[in-house]
Parts: C-alpha cells; sequence; structure tokens
C-alpha cells in the first residue's frame, strides 16, 4: 500500500476498497455509482453514506465500482511499479500494459473509468528509488487531470500533456493552456491542447515542443502516459492519427535519450488497439 500512499489519500484509498462492499451493505445491487457531487465549495467532510462518499471521491458519472474493481485497480497499478522496477535493473524501455487506465484519477478521487494514478504511483515510486528527475509526458487524446492534479504544486516532477483542447472534449474542466502549476509547481506543468481533426503531421510540433521542455528540465526518467484514443478510427475521440504516426512519435520519444516506463492509459478503437499498441512500441530501440 505504501506506494499508492505516496500518490494517493489513505482515506481515499480506504473507500476504493470498501466502495462495492458499502454498496450491497445499504442494499443496492448491480455496480456503484453516485448521483451528487458537491463540486461547488467542496471542503473536507467525513461522509457516512455510500452515496455522499461516491460523490465526494469522484468527479463524474462514468467511474462505477463494480465487485471487482479495487482488485484490479490495485493490480494495475502494481503492473506500472513492476516498469519502474525494471528500469531501476537497468532496463531502457519498460511497458506496463495497466489495466484500468489511470491518468484522470487525482489523489482523492477517480474519474474518467481512472481509479488508481498509475503514472502517478510509479513517478512517486521512482523519486523513492532515487532515479530521476522525473518528468511525467501524457500523449492520450483526453487531458490527464488527476496526474496534473497530484503535481500540480510539485516542483520535483514536470508534467506535459498533449490533449484535445478541453474547450470541446472531456475532461473539459482541466488542460488549458494557462494551467502552468502553482506556487512552487509554477512552471512546472506544460499543457499542448490541439484542435479536433489533429493528424500525425500536425501532432508532431506539439511532441517537439513538450520533448523540448522536458529536456531543458533535466528529466532523468520518463513516465509517458500513452493513449492509442488519438487514432482516426476511435469512436469517441477526434484526432486522426493512423498507425504508422505512432512509430514516428515513439522514434521521437526514444530519441531524447532517456529511460522511459510507457503505462497504457486510453483507447477505444478495440479492433485496431492491439495492432496500434504494438506499432508505438515498435518505435523504441530493444
Ligand atoms: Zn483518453
Amino acid at each position: 500500500m505504501t506506494p499508492l500512499l505516496a500518490a494517493h489519500d489513505a482515506g481515499y484509498l480506504a473507500f476504493l476498497e470498501q466502495a462495492h462492499n458499502e454498496w450491497l451493505a445499504a442494499g443496492r445491487k448491480g455496480d456503484a455509482i453516485g448521483y451528487t457531487f458537491p463540486v461547488v465549495h467542496r471542503r473536507p467532510l467525513n461522509p457516512i453514506r455510500i452515496d455522499a462518499k461516491l460523490g465526494a471521491y469522484s468527479y463524474d458519472a462514468g467511474t462505477p465500482i463494480a465487485a471487482g474493481t479495487w482488485e484490479s485497480a490495485y493490480w494495475s497499478a502494481q503492473c506500472a511499479l513492476s516498469g519502474v522496477q525494471a528500469l531501476a535493473a537497468g532496463e531502457r524501455y519498460a511497458f506496463a500494459l495497466c489495466r484500468p487506465p489511470g491518468h484522470h484519477a487525482g489523489r482523492d478521487y477517480m474519474g474518467g473509468y481512472c481509479y488508481l494514478n498509475n503514472a502517478a504511483v510509479a513517478a512517486r515510486h521512482a523519486q523513492s528509488l532515487g532515479l530521476g528527475p522525473v518528468a511525467v509526458l501524457d500523449i492520450d487524446y483526453h487531458h490527464g487531470n488527476g496526474t496534473q492534479d497530484i503535481f500540480y504544486k510539485d516542483p520535483s516532477v514536470f508534467f506535459c500533456s498533449i490533449h484535445a483542447d478541453p474547450a470541446t472534449d472531456y475532461p473539459f474542466y482541466w488542460g488549458w493552456e494557462d494551467e502552468r502549476g502553482l506556487g512552487e509547481g509554477e512552471g512546472t506543468t506544460l499543457n499542448l491542447p490541439l484542435p479536433r481533426g489533429t493528424d500525425g503531421m500536425a501532432y508532431r510540433p506539439a511532441l517537439e515542443r513538450a520533448l523540448d521542455a522536458i529536456t531543458a528540465w533535466g528529466a532523468g526518467l520518463l513516465i509517458l502516459s500513452f493513449g492509442a484514443d488519438t487514432h482516426s478510427s476511435d469512436p469517441i475521440c477526434g484526432f486522426a492519427l493512423e498507425r504508422e504516426d505512432y512509430i514516428v512519435l515513439a522514434r521521437m520519444i526514444a530519441a531524447i535519450g532517456i529511460p522511459t516506463l510507457i503505462v497504457m492509459e486510453g483507447g477505444y478503437a478495440v479492433g485496431d488497439l492491439g495492432r496500434n499498441v504494438a506499432s508505438f512500441l515498435s518505435g523504441f530501440p530493444d
């Protein structure tokens, strides 16, 4: 549990572990899901009813808790930790096929079918092993709002996200260009929103800018939140990357020459997903 506590609130973890049991104990059936969200004037409270907890620890209604959710999320995070161990043992690249994904989960909230922030847990673990300095680059179609929040005031982790403009796309309330970090963390968050319709050629300058910033900051280890929902065939997204673009992007990332843990995030064109991910991974040297 210790590595999880480095990125998440203890009360939130206890909630996640027990939520489905509490849901059943309250006489409910199926998946646990909130129906009221204290987004306005949110302040620390200790909710008692499961319905209150579900709202307090989430920001959307797209993140149900099923009987196996905790177990799945726990082992998904462990998968990312194993990736860090591989880098610590000297591997240059590792791929953590995390399911469920994690980049929408914040320190004390779930959202976007993310429960534990695998990338953030991995980043904290890498720091604890003395690896780094650690940068997180998020190239999922959607902004990595949970990861951003976890490191927003923290100058020790550089966070950069390339994603669909939140004016048109989920998660809407995060990922705007003027979000640059806060307090001591000001300047260590970089958001590069792109318009719907962005194809591989239009994507590359943003990636170049992100990699330049990560290099200039002095990153020694990269956690890469990778989503293949940027593909042209993705049914819920609006970019137009093709399979061969992923090799190019991977080569660009590999060219900065720092150990990289690739953490799987989204991707909904399930028929193409395996081949798209394989294409991306093939761009990294053996
Ligand atoms: Zn996504």
